[in-house]
């Protein structure tokens, strides 16, 4: 790598932004941190700011600028809001996005339209934001490399054939299967919020475990894969894999098929992200092959977990059913984790919200946040609704 990159973290922390923060601390002599972002959480901020001296911090809760100015080192400057996070996402070489949920649509559309490398850890953004971020991919310099531990395995799958997507049979994308893997219907009745953040492999923020209870992680990682990858839907499927060590798999044309393998360790894609084409020189993830005795592989039980076929279905229809999905479920998982829904409401209010969805066509930011918006009224809704049956 000629020189130093410059990064712009935002997000940073969040659980992805922590390792972010450790990976780029740990590599100073070939990353200089110029900013930093986080939604609110001034204390860890700070803390961050003065161990990597970014020029720029933002944070996008206008409230707490006067406290942030405060705790930072004199000199740094200290943006808010909107406009605060639209700032952070142009200025560096790389501009990694660890926001969470659809509040990262900003980040990622900035820094591709600064023709910048997006390192992104939102797949939100990428599913909510599909036909706009598709133009903005297009601006002179703009790269998305996936930090998505799947996304970023295929990635480096991708890089065994000159000929890139047009050799490829098929990707497949690996899922832990969650902490409810093999669970019955009946079980799962029953089952409430500290049963579905306690994931068998990852270590992950809530939103994120929440999803991945649910297999709306792995639907999501579908229309992810079908954006980054332009592969088409029918082009990618899933397969659960308990162990979370084969990342996802690349068939190609010739009968061969590429995989990527680590212990669950996502300090291992971060790096990757920012180092792209090269490769950190530092080991995460290491697999001690003394000690490993088998892999296993097994089906989606699709009934059980209904979530991916309702992302299937968002991707088939375009436009801007992917926002509404992505949105429904967003309200969904709040509503779980505030105890408002079980957690089989999850997929049900999902359903329920993508039955109102009136096909539209997304042609640029507006039109994402007002499709985001129609869909969290009627979430909300069928929330209420069922909270009142309750
Ligand atoms: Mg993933």
């Amino acid at each position: 790598m000629s020189g130093v990159r410059t990064v712009s973290l935002v997000g940073s922390t969040g659980s992805i932004g922590a390792q972010a923060i450790e990976v780029l601390n740990g590599n100073r002599e070939r990353f200089r941190v110029v900013a930093l972002a986080a939604s609110q959480s001034v204390g860890r901020l700070a803390e961050q700011a003065r161990l990597l001296s970014p020029s720029v911090v933002a944070i996008a809760d206008q409230s707490k600028v006067a406290e942030l100015r405060d705790a930072v080192p004199k000199g740094t400057e200290v943006l808010a809001g909107d406009d605060g996070l639209d700032a952070v996402a142009g200025i560096a070489d790389v501009v990694l996005n660890a926001a969470v949920g659809f509040a990262g649509l900003r980040v990622t559309l900035g820094a591709l339209n600064a023709g910048r490398r997006l390192a992104l850890a939102n797949k939100e953004s990428l599913i909510a934001g599909g036909p706009v971020v598709r133009m903005a991919r297009r601006t002179r310099g703009a790269e998305i490399v996936p930090v998505d531990s799947e996304h970023c395995a295929v990635h480096q799958c991708l890089r065994s054939s000159d000929n890139g997507v047009a050799d490829v049979v098929r990707i497949v994308l690996t899922a832990s299967g969650g902490p409810f893997r093999g669970r019955s219907a009946d079980y799962l009745a029953g089952v409430g919020v500290e049963d579905a953040l306690a994931h068998p492999t990852w270590k992950m923020g809530p939103k994120i475990t929440v999803d991945s209870s649910t297999l709306m992680n792995k639907g999501l990682e579908v229309l992810e894969a079908n954006e980054l990858f332009e592969v088409g839907l029918d082009r990618i499927d899933i397969v659960v894999h308990p162990q979370s060590i084969v990342h996802s798999f690349v068939e190609f044309v010739d009968g061969a098929t590429i995989a990527q393998l680590s212990r669950p360790d996502m300090r291992l894609p971060i790096g990757y992200a920012l180092c792209y084409p090269e490769r950190l020189s530092v080991a995460f993830g290491e697999i001690d092959w003394s000690g490993m005795r088998s892999l296993e592989f097994e089906p989606v039980d699709r009934k059980v977990f209904g979530c991916v076929d309702l992302a299937f279905e968002a991707g088939r229809a375009g436009g801007g059913a992917p926002c509404w999905l992505n949105a429904a479920n967003e309200v969904a998982v709040e509503a779980f984790l505030a105890r408002r829904v079980p957690w089989v409401a999850i997929k049900e209010v999902v359903a329920e919200t993508l039955q109102a969805y009136e096909p539209v066509e997304l042609e640029n930011f507006e039109d994402v946040i007002d499709a985001d918006a129609s869909a969290r009224r009627h979430a909300e809704m069928v929330v209420a609704a069922r909270e009142r049956a309750a």
